[in-house]
């Protein structure tokens, strides 16, 4: 029996989940692929080159004449496109927003769900996303699906943003763009956002980070 493993950690965007992958991440001693990184490079490529996200044609073509590479550097995530580290520019709500669009294409999400299962085939891994549990890694050992309220998301995207001196949103506009993305994530045909009846659902909403990375390390040891 191998002893690799994998940790499915799916919710909507400012659930808690890439806190809590890390969290799981340095304290089992996996590694942590952030799926989401990898959408947000597709987002970067489109807008890179003015392309509407949602156009399935120019998208198609967008990505048979683009590079993407996950590359792991002392042990962190660093996003590649044709070659340039794009890691420090996919965070921004533009980013996102295109990220969202070009993620509801079939063809970008079975591209990406490949070269996921490929990186998480050889070690143990937490990955964090939407479609972990449902579609990427169905078998995956342990399954969790985050929920929290969209005003309470918000305000951690808004502390986020802060954190790294970007006062470019309101919380107003952080709000609207995390409801607009829910309904995209979750209404898209391919693979949206749901729970499966084996992820165990843990609502952040009243519970901090501390907190919620002891109860899913709690049903890890079990
Ligand atoms: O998780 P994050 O907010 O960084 O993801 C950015 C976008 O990528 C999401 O809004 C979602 O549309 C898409 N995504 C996805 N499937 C995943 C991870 C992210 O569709 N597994």
């Amino acid at each position: 029996m191998s002893n690799i493993y994998q940790i499915a950690i799916d919710g909507s965007s400012g659930s808690g989940k890439s806190t809590l992958a890390k969290g799981v991440s340095k304290k089992l001693g996996i590694m942590y692929l952030d799926t989401g990184a990898m959408y947000r490079t597709c987002g970067v490529a489109a807008i890179k080159k003015g392309i509407d996200p949602k156009d399935a044609d120019k998208v198609k073509e967008l990505l048979s004449e683009t590079k993407i590479e996950v590359k792991f550097i002392n042990g962190e995530q660093h996003m590649i496109l044709n070659g340039e580290d794009v890691t420090g520019i996919i965070r921004t709500g533009e980013v996102s927003m295109a990220a969202s669009s070009i993620s509801a294409h079939p063809f970008v999400r079975e591209e990406m769900v490949r070269m996921q299962r490929a990186i998480a085939a050889d070690q143990s891994f937490v990955l964090d996303g939407r479609d972990i549990g449902s579609k990427v890694l169905p078998d995956a050992k342990y399954k969790f699906f985050l929920t929290a309220s969209s005003e309470k998301r918000a305000e951690r995207r808004l502390l986020e943003l802060e954190a790294k001196g970007d006062k470019s949103q309101t919380y107003e506009e952080v709000l609207k763009d995390i409801i607009q993305r829910d309904k995209q994530d979750s209404e898209r045909a391919a693979s949206p956002l749901i729970k499966v009846d084996d992820a165990i659902e843990i609502n952040t909403d009243n519970i901090g980070i501390e907190e919620t990375l002891e109860t899913l390390l709690g049903y890890i040891k079990e």
